[in-house]
């Protein structure tokens, strides 16, 4: 079996969220399940071709972006033990500081981007001469990819018998595109029809990813459900109801040889449930760099939070309730990127509160690590979810999670109970300040309570979220293709 997976990021090549954890560590057990593996992603500025040792091939090709032709370069280097991953190069559209836009947004010809990258991947497969039975296509930059295949090169021998799949990272990111500028795709007219990729009256690319693929996933069971209803379906409710029976919920893993408190290089040091005191000393490190006191009189608890600042992500919660959860004897580091309001709110609080918050407004990997091993709690009070990465890495390092009962999270935190003891986390049900207040009131009067407090780490260390169940239901979709 042999599979193509394409993605707009892939870790640890570039990265802005879960995306890339995810197409990074699939085909690594993919492989290990006898899956033949290749990755095709853009050739960003930002990938370091000596540390990855990507050179170019050579084969170089052309592809129609609307009436124009654009040239485009393949490279190609290697994850794990031999997987090839190739990067579609054009430096008109990736040679730029960031993967998708910059402080004024989005950039503007995200369309010519992602339709050059789609089409450059079917080019660049028959250059390398290697056909796929299946391409697993990831998100709305994907989303064309399906499309082509079954309308302008379906006729081209190379392409027949290429099944689909596409999986929803999160929906809420569509790559809508108004009509004025559908002869960028170059597909025909035809296919702007309400069953196809006609969104409102303009086009959906993650549109075209579901209406085209064979299969759709998407990160967890209980995502897959919410997304057939109003609420949670963003206006693609009723596009995904007519696909319900092609329609799977597949939970993420995490790559537990990146993300290991046994092993993580990035942190002060490495620690297993047995020497989970050494929690302690990445917690005086984290508290130490981040300008916080370090108390040693008093059991407080860190929170960590490590997220993109943004309304899914809770960030309107925490803004209605965060003066009142300063009025726990807590201390709360910040690690994330995104909206300017938000931004600004959380600098004015860590600004009045500055033994209590230290705010870290970038992306930083190193620091992401020591956060998720020398905090005690991770905070992650998503409105929805579609999976979520980092409540879970947050358990395999002791970590206890706060989270809203939704999607991903609802299927992997559950909330510990003191009569038995089991459960591995605080969960609250309803999305209201006065419950997340709850929720963290509860984390913080545990915590005084050193002996339950180390059961509970231990019942979040022993929780397994490694790749193995999930990449095993991937391979069963991909044979139910195949035969
Ligand atoms: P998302 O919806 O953003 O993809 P996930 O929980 O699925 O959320 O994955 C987020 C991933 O990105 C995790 O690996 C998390 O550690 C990482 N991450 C998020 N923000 C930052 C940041 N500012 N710096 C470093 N890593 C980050």
């Amino acid at each position: 079996m042999k599979v193509l997976l394409v993605s707009s990021e892939v870790s640890p090549f570039a990265k802005t969220g879960g995306l890339a954890d995810v197409t990074g560590a699939l085909p690594k057990e993919l492989e290990k399940l006898g899956i033949e593996v290749k990755i095709m992603m853009p050739d960003y500025r930002m990938i370091n071709k000596d540390d990855f040792k990507i050179e170019k091939t050579g084969l170089d090709f052309n592809v129609p972006i609307g009436a124009e032709k654009k040239s485009g370069t393949l490279s190609k280097g290697k994850t794990g033990r031999k997987i090839d991953v190739f990067f579609i190069g054009n430096e008109e559209y990736f040679d730029r500081d960031f993967l998708y836009g910059d402080e004024n947004g989005d950039y503007r010809d995200n369309l010519q981007r992602f339709t050059f990258f789609c089409r450059g991947v079917l080019e660049a497969l028959k250059l390398i001469d290697w056909k796929p039975d299946i391409i697993h296509c990831h998100d709305w930059q994907t989303g064309l990819l399906p499309a082509y295949l079954k309308t302008i090169y379906q006729n081209e021998p190379f392409y027949q018998g290429i099944s689909t799949i596409f999986t929803i990272h999160n929906l809420a990111y569509q790559g809508n595109f108004p009509h004025q500028l559908y002869h960028v795709t170059g597909l025909s007219w035809k296919e702007f029809a309400l069953e196809k990729i006609e969104f409102f009256g303009n086009f959906s690319l993650i549109k075209a990813g579901i209406v085209y693929s064979d299969i759709i996933t998407t990160v967890s069971e209980t995502y897959s459900k919410e997304i057939q209803t109003k609420e949670f379906g963003c206006r693609f409710e009723g596009v995904l109801e007519w696909r319900a029976k092609d329609l799977y919920g597949i939970i993420n893993g995490i790559d537990y040889t990146v993300w290991n408190p046994k092993t993580d290089p990035l942190i002060k040091m490495v620690y297993s449930l047995k020497t989970v005191k050494n929690k302690a000393i990445n917690k005086e490190k984290l508290l130490k760099i981040n300008e916080l006191p370090i108390i040693k009189e008093e059991r407080i608890p860190l929170i960590g939070m490590i997220s993109r600042l943004d309304v899914q992500k809770g960030l309107g919660l925490i803004e209605e309730c965060i003066e009142e959860l300063m009025s726990f004897n807590l201390q709360l580091i910040i690690l994330g990127t995104g909206e300017k309001k938000f931004q600004r709110i959380l600098k004015s609080i860590s600004e009045k509160y500055p033994e209590k918050i230290a705010l870290n407004l970038k992306f930083d990997e190193a620091l992401a690590h020591l956060i998720y091993a020398g905090a005690d709690i991770f905070l992650m009070p998503s409105n929805y979810e579609p999976c979520g990465l980092g409540q879970m890495i947050s358990m395999k390092y002791g970590t206890v999670p706060i989270v809203h009962k939704t999607g991903g999270l609802a299927d992997t935190v559950k909330e510990f109970d003191l009569n038995d003891k089991s459960g591995n986390g605080f969960v609250f049900d309803v999305y209201q300040p006065g419950e997340l207040v709850s929720a963290v009131e509860r984390a913080v009067n545990l915590y005084k309570d050193k002996k339950t407090w180390r059961v509970l780490v231990s019942n979040c260390m022993k929780s397994d979220f490694s790749w193995k169940a999930s990449a095993k239901k991937y391979t069963d979709l991909y044979k139910k293709l195949k035969t």
